[in-house]
């Protein structure tokens, strides 16, 4: 056997993990900029926990509290820009994966300030500045991975700065996510699901990534149920949280695949939330595998005897129609499979009409 892993992320899970840790803030720097969304960081007391922990250890601060749902480069800029005025020497994102992955790309932008929206993507490996993550949705686990996914307006899509960012702390409480609204619940949980699927069945999935991929599927047996109730409890709220955290934890090590690569055109020109983008595509993805022993595992992990059970599951989760045309489809499997990268992450061969087959099959006639 051979493996490598890696996960250099301090994590800090559990109730008020913020205050109870304050003094980690205070070690890793003297001056932070808070990256937030607009809103939300403001009224689940995040935001409130971490201005105390802050001033409580001597550290000061300025928010940046401008980030949108799919941060854009120019957005990346601005916040940039006003760490670099003020001297901060560290970043703290605060939120779901939107304001998490902008902090990430601010930390580096702020320590390499020749770089722009213009160069990033031919810059080469670049450092950053210190991050702090901590989440306030229970899906991305960008709290735990390297990534940065942001949107380029000139490439007419999202994509991942192509950095290794891992936070160095993350600071993971549930209770920042006991009034997400009903919608932002399930597509964030089908997020963090398709990371579990995707890094499972990955070419990258190794002995050690398929633990936390197992113990994230454990979790998801119970998941799954409140999910289709909406029964969302606190012991709900913590275990989709940690599944979130098991998911980000594996596709640090193995990278996503299919639905997460062919979903970017469907939030850049529908609309879709990202959980949801990959979510309407997974069954279809799943069904796709020649060699189905893998997922009997997962499914029975799941407490399911068959795909069309969890499928079953899926149709009660994800009630969308996307406007979409033949043509359109044909554009995007063109654009998808041109990417390299992530068709090397799917284990078998996959061909340009299979992936016309996947979104055709996912997105028409529904
Ligand atoms: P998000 O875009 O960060 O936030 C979605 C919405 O939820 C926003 O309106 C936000 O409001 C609101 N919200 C966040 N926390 C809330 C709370 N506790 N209570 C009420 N509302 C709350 O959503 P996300 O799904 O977490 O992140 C998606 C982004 O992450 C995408 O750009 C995706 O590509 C990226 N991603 C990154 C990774 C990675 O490894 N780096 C992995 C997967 C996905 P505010 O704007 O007011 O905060
Ligand atoms: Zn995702």
């Amino acid at each position: 056997m051979e493996f490598r892993y890696s996960m250099p992320t301090e994590i800090y899970f559990g109730e008020d993990a913020v205050l109870k840790n304050k003094e980690v803030f205070s070690s890793i720097g003297k001056k932070a900029l808070v990256v937030t969304g607009r809103r939300s960081a403001k009224m689940n007391g995040s935001y409130d926990d971490v201005k105390q922990a802050l001033s409580e250890t001597g550290t000061d601060h300025i928010l940046f509290d401008e980030v949108e749902e799919n941060p854009s480069l120019e957005t990346i800029e601005k916040g940039s820009e006003i760490g670099k005025k003020n001297l901060v020497d560290f970043v703290i994102g605060i939120g779901g994966g939107s304001p998490m992955d902008a902090a990430k790309a601010i930390a580096l932008f702020i320590k390499n300030p020749e770089i722009n929206k213009e160069n990033i993507f031919s810059a080469g490996k670049l450092e950053s500045i210190p991050v702090v993550a901590v989440p306030t949705t229970s899906g991305t686990g960008s709290e735990v991975t390297q990534y940065s996914i942001i949107t380029s307006f000139k490439e007419k899509t999202k994509k991942n700065l192509g950095q290794s960012i891992f936070p160095k702390a993350a600071f993971v409480d549930c209770k920042y996510t006991y009034n997400l609204p009903e919608n932002v619940t399930v597509n964030t949980a089908i997020d963090a699901f398709t990371h579990l699927t995707e890094g499972y069945l990955n070419t990258n999935s190794t002995y050690m990534s398929e633990i936390f991929g197992e113990k994230g599927f454990e979790l998801f047996k119970h998941c799954f149920v409140k999910l289709v109730k909406k029964d969302f409890s606190k012991e709900f709220r913590e275990k989709v949280m940690l599944a979130s955290v098991m998911g980000g934890i594996q596709i640090a090590q193995t990278g996503t695949s299919l639905p997460h690569g062919m979903g970017y055109p469907l939030t850049y020109f529908k609309g879709l939330p990202h959980g949801l983008a990959n979510g309407v595509l997974t069954i279809e993805y799943l069904k796709s595998f020649r060699d189905q022993r893998k997922i009997n595992r997962m499914l029975r992990i799941l407490g399911y005897d068959t795909l069309e059970e969890l499928e079953d599951v899926f149709n009660q989760l994800i009630d969308i129609k996307v406007d979409i045309t033949e043509e359109e489809i044909i554009d995007y499997s063109e654009q998808f499979i041109s990417n390299k990268g992530k068709l090397k992450n799917h284990p078998e061969e996959i061909t340009f009409k299979d992936i016309v087959r996947i979104y055709s099959k996912s997105l028409l006639n529904k």
